[in-house]
């Protein structure tokens, strides 16, 4: 059988061009802040690709650079004061935070109306219950991709590998509301591979590089590797063994070059739908 590649790269240019010509017929640019505490250098990376796609499609950029030792209520204060301000329209606080903070304070202080990246209990609690609501960018990336593979998910066996409430959680939960039967696995889940191998759809986001092989993997399934990790030559690498899935999955998305670019095609997307009130 042929693995079919789902290609992330490819589908977020469509849908960022897309989303310019949207932005165009607004009224105004959207006005997106980034908080970022700190200096990881693969967070600074993450915020110049988001700043210079937003920017592409027509989304206005601040950067909020934060000391590496503000603490918790510096931070929070701050959200408050961006969900204050009207010229705000979205607000996003670059993950992960140095460890002495509480991310989900953080996340919790940020008003539920411009939390562009979906992670608010408000928001998480509206995907729950069918209310309206602002999703979260990665699973919402991945089911995007899912549907390239298939249109209609009804009925299908899925597995989402991870429990996080930045992917795994609400992974799980779209793909419920998608009408498949969902099976949640995480670290202390028994006989994974047994689990994994009836899936329809599996979903891998633990960053445990190569955890996802061959065996896991039902003939014809798709596969989405959320995961990244750092080889030792410095490239990054999935969750998925894809050398040892080729020809046993029937769809893959690359890494990089899969979920990582609909990530932050839906953070555009957000921001956009934000806007024009569409939540
Ligand atoms: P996390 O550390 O919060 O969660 C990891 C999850 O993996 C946990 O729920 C844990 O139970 C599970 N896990 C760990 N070991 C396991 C094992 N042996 N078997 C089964 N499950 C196991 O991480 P996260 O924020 O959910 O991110 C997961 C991965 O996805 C990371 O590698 C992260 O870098 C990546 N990620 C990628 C994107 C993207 O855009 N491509 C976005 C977000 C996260």
């Amino acid at each position: 059988m042929e693995t079919l590649r789902l290609d992330g790269r490819l589908l977020a240019n469509q849908i960022q061009q897309k989303l310019k010509e949207e932005v165009r017929t607004l009224p105004r640019k959207p006005r997106m802040s980034v908080i970022y505490v700190g200096d990881n250098p693969a967070s600074r990376i993450y915020i110049n690709m988001k700043t210079r796609i937003a920017e592409s499609i027509g989304i206005e950029v601040t950067v909020h650079k934060m000391p590496e030792q503000s603490n918790t209520e510096q931070l929070t204060c701050f959200v408050q004061k961006l969900n204050e301000d009207p010229s705000v329209d979205g607000i996003l606080i670059q993950l992960p935070l140095p460890k002495h903070l509480d991310t989900n304070a953080a996340i919790e202080a940020i008003s539920p109306s411009k939390d562009v990246d979906g992670l608010t209990s408000k928001n998480q609690g509206g995907l729950m219950t069918g209310y309206p609501t602002i999703l979260p960018c990665t699973p919402l990336g991945c089911l995007r991709l899912i549907h390239q593979a298939r249109p209609i998910l009804t009925g299908l066996n899925a597995v989402v590998v991870g429990r996080s409430r930045l992917v795994g959680r609400p992974m799980a939960q779209l793909l419920l509301n998608e009408n498949c039967t969902v099976a949640q696995a995480h670290s202390h889940t028994q006989n994974l591979m047994d689990i994994c191998a009836r899936a329809d759809i599996l979903v891998s986001a633990t960053g445990i590089r190569g955890l996802i092989k061959r065996d896991f993997v039902k003939p014809g399934a798709i596969v989405i590797d959320v995961g990244i990790s750092k080889t030792e030559d410095g490239s990054i690498a999935g969750d998925v063994d894809a050398e040892s899935v080729m020809g046993q999955a029937g769809w893959l998305t690359p890494v990089p070059g899969g979920v990582g670019p609909m990530t932050v095609a839906m953070i555009m997307s957000n921001m956009v739908n934000i806007v024009k009130h569409e939540f």
